[in-house]
């Protein structure tokens, strides 16, 4: 089941609503224009992880998109409500906690703003815990198109997520599990729903390297709170340019994101690539660990 409470000034802790019959008006921007923004996040037992993280993307995304995004007092009670709400109906554990920001209904001037929260379907991580195969898709644009275009919204979480969702449908057509995005210069960008971070060991010492922020990727939140434990851990951190040769020889390639946390990712294009159970058990520890104190 979801679990929905829609923010209302009216209602301090949020306004619990039924997701099993229709609440958002059709001619809402968001639904009519893919016109909004959203965060998505991983709660454990009525605990929503890294929370100011995501609060801090959900304000970076509506600043972008010049939305006004409610208080975030309010975001906090509302998933709060919701998660309360959640663990009635299906006991503790995990849950998936999307936070939607939309331009509001059309002509009104006034956005909408909702919390769905729901448990995470089982087998999520297990899927993926074994490794995934990935097809590199050209998202067609140069890496350093964001600052030149910033009405192209590169790097906000926005609703308009058909072409990450095609992507994926395209890798599964074609026989693999998920897809690493490449700019038009060759450059490594990230996956549909997921930061790419590899693995390197240079002179002794173990390095974590993602692309940089510049080319356009969204600023994921596993990614950065993964970088900080292991550099507390005495990892390195690196940040691109890369290209789809550094995924070739690292020692190991992940596809990192709040739901699914690190999938170690197998193939690149039907080519067998280095992984790492170890590396992969030792980073997933430092995770879970940053998540918890979280
Ligand atoms: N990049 C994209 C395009 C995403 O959609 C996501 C998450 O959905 C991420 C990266 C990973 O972000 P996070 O780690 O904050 O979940």
């Amino acid at each position: 089941m979801t679990v929905l409470v829609f923010l209302d000034p009216a209602f301090p802790e949020g306004r619990p609503a039924d997701a099993s019959v229709p609440q958002l008006m059709a001619t809402d921007l968001g639904a009519t224009r893919g016109d909004g923004i959203f965060e998505s996040m991983l709660a454990v037992d009525g605990r929503a992880r890294k929370m100011a993280a995501h609060l801090d993307r959900l304000a970076s995304s509506a600043r972008a998109l010049d939305l006004e995004p409610p208080a975030r007092s309010a975001w906090e009670r509302a998933v709060a409500t919701a998660l309360t709400e959640l663990e009635v109906q299906e006991g503790p554990g995990e849950a998936v906690v999307k936070l939607l920001l939309t331009r509001g209904v059309d002509g009104e001037d006034s956005p909408t703003a909702w919390v769905a929260a729901s448990a995470v379907p089982a087998g999520t991580r297990e899927r993926t815990a074994a490794g995934v195969s990935v097809l590199l898709l050209d998202r067609g644009y140069d890496s350093t198109l964001a600052e030149r275009a910033p009405w192209l919204l590169l790097g906000a979480k926005t609703l308009s997520y058909a072409v990450n969702m095609a992507a994926l449908r395209y890798a599964k057509a074609n026989g693999a599990d998920d897809v690493i995005f490449t700019s038009a210069d060759g450059k490594v960008l990230e996956g549909p729903t997921s930061s790419v971070i590899l693995a390197v060991e240079e002179d002794g010492v173990k390095m974590l390297l993602t692309p940089e922020l510049e080319s356009g990727i969204l600023p994921g939140t596993t990614q950065r709170a993964l970088f900080d434990a292991a550099e507390a851990a005495g990892w390195a951190r690196g940040y691109g340019p890369l290209e789809p040769a550094h995924l070739m020889e690292a020692d190991a390639v992940w596809l990192v994101s709040s739901i699914r946390l690190l999938a170690p990712v197998t193939s690149i294009d039907g080519t067998p690539i280095r992984s790492s159970p170890e590396l992969t058990a030792e980073l997933t520890g430092l995770l879970l660990g940053a998540l918890t104190e979280d």
